[in-house]
């Protein structure tokens, strides 16, 4: 109706057009000429030109699928006959899940093709998660301090004690936080700070013990710097501090702080956790205290992708020993508001491709630890999506509160109905895990507003 009546008062020739199915076949019957066309003007399509591009999309779409099966068939009789030893190899990690040496994950980092990469590391992730499930986690992180002695050069996040947005969050405010994750359905809670030399034992004791008698919520806390911390100031050692926590009611350790385990990295970027072992060390403690672990790698800042794959190895050897990890999480470094980045001007905010390439490749050669996480949080959601054809499985959490990457300038949100969009349009069915990756919560259609 309104293009008739804009018709109408252009050219009184073009009378009775709502009649017609669009304004093209409405100007057909205006005399040739009578309209000015403007330049670069291209004329809307008829209803049956309409249907027939749809027809013709449905086409392209079924032709796509038909050969998703045959481009398969294609790329592992391509591989099978290849004579590019490392990529072979990749071959039968994917398929029969031989191990990949130090050597041949070098280079598929450094030459393989990204896309092969991924769809290799597709192929090996299926091995562990066959059926189209990715899962995600709603969980909050609670930092309940940011006064820190360590003084990292890439972290934004700490302040020394004097500062006025220096603080040790009330435990009040801690419960608040807890009853606010529960009410939407959340299942944990990650709660690490920095390492602050004023809380003792006997603080994280009180508190573990007090969200235990309170709440029903999995309790994931403390990074190896804060438990090395905890142990030196209560004068304790590493074994007898984890003893203590797990009995107050600590259920799992995150594996931040890992970085890149390579000494000679670590010096730069934070002298005191420089000696690699360390973190090792600690963390298979706790596997053999009976407090499961993640492993971490923050990569993207200075080092080399030697160090990477010194880094995968490291913690694989780890796992052989304790099969404690459950799941390892790999994420770029954020640079905003760092010491590392002021003193380091050249350097360079990681690509999303090349966080796709070692993200695959962690998942080839990673073949002792089940989950590999997707960084949406650090490389936004859209290359999250991508990561799940690249070796993730999982998205980890919605970030119901996020601090440490967004002091470094990064922050992207997701609630849980958006991640549920967010995996079903990559491809995958989402399910809501708890730590633990047991799923709770399966969403195979959208659910009801
Ligand atoms: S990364 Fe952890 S240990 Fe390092 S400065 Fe930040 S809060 Fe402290």
């Amino acid at each position: 109706m309104i293009n008739a009546s804009i018709t109408n008062t252009l050219n009184p020739n073009a009378l009775n057009c709502e009649s017609k199915n669009t304004w093209r076949d409405c100007e057909k019957d205006i005399a040739p000429g009578t309209l000015p066309a403007a330049s670069g003007f291209q004329e809307a399509p008829t209803l049956s030109e309409i249907n027939a591009r749809d027809a013709a999309r449905q086409n392209m779409i079924a032709a796509f699928e038909r050969p998703a099966k045959a481009h398969d068939e294609l790329m592992r009789a391509a591989l099978e006959k290849t004579e590019d030893t490392a990529l072979k190899a990749a071959y039968l990690t994917a398929f029969e899940g031989k191990r990949l040496s130090g050597e041949q994950g070098q280079k598929l980092l450094d030459a393989g093709d990204v896309n092969v990469l991924g769809w290799l590391a597709t192929r090996a992730k299926e091995r562990f998660h066959p059926g189209g499930k990715v899962s995600f986690l709603i969980d909050r992180n609670i930092n309940y301090t940011n006064i820190c002695r360590i003084g990292c050069d890439f972290c934004a996040f700490y302040r020394r004690g004097p500062e006025t947005d220096a603080y040790v969050l009330p435990k009040e405010e801690i419960f608040k936080k807890i009853e606010e994750t529960i009410e939407l359905g959340g299942t944990g809670t990650l709660m690490q700070g920095g390492v602050n030399p004023h809380l003792k034992i006997e603080y994280y004791e009180d508190l573990f013990r007090s969200i235990k008698q309170r709440y029903k919520i999995h309790l994931h806390a403390l990074s190896v710097i804060e438990i090395e911390g905890i142990a030196q100031v209560s004068r304790l050692t590493v074994e007898e501090t984890l003893q203590r926590l797990k009995a107050a009611g600590l259920d799992s350790i995150p594996g931040a702080g890992a970085e890149i385990l390579s000494d000679e990295i670590r010096l730069e970027q934070s002298p005191v956790k420089r000696h690699s072992h360390r973190w090792i060390k600690v963390m298979q403690e706790a596997h053999k205290a009976n407090l499961p672990t993640t492993a971490t790698m923050m990569f993207g800042a200075l080092e080399e992708r030697k160090h990477i794959i010194e880094h995968i190895l490291r913690i694989r050897d780890a796992q052989d020993e304790t099969q404690g990890f459950y799941a390892f999480i790999l994420w770029t470094f954020q640079g905003e508001n760092t010491e590392l980045a002021k003193k380091n001007p050249d350097m360079q905010p990681t690509s999303g491709v090349e966080y796709l390439r070692v993200l695959a490749v962690s998942r080839l050669m990673m073949d002792n630890i089940p989950n590999i996480q997707g960084s949406w949080v650090t490389m936004g959601p859209k290359i999250g999506q991508i990561s799940l054809h690249y070796g993730a499985n999982d998205m980890g959490s919605i970030m119901i509160e996020e601090n440490v990457v967004s002091a470094a300038g990064t922050s992207y949100t997701l609630d849980r109905k958006n991640m549920i969009e967010l995996i079903r349009r990559s491809g995958f069915t989402p399910v809501q895990r708890d730590t633990y990756y047991n799923i709770i919560a399966e969403y195979p259609e959208f659910p009801a507003q």
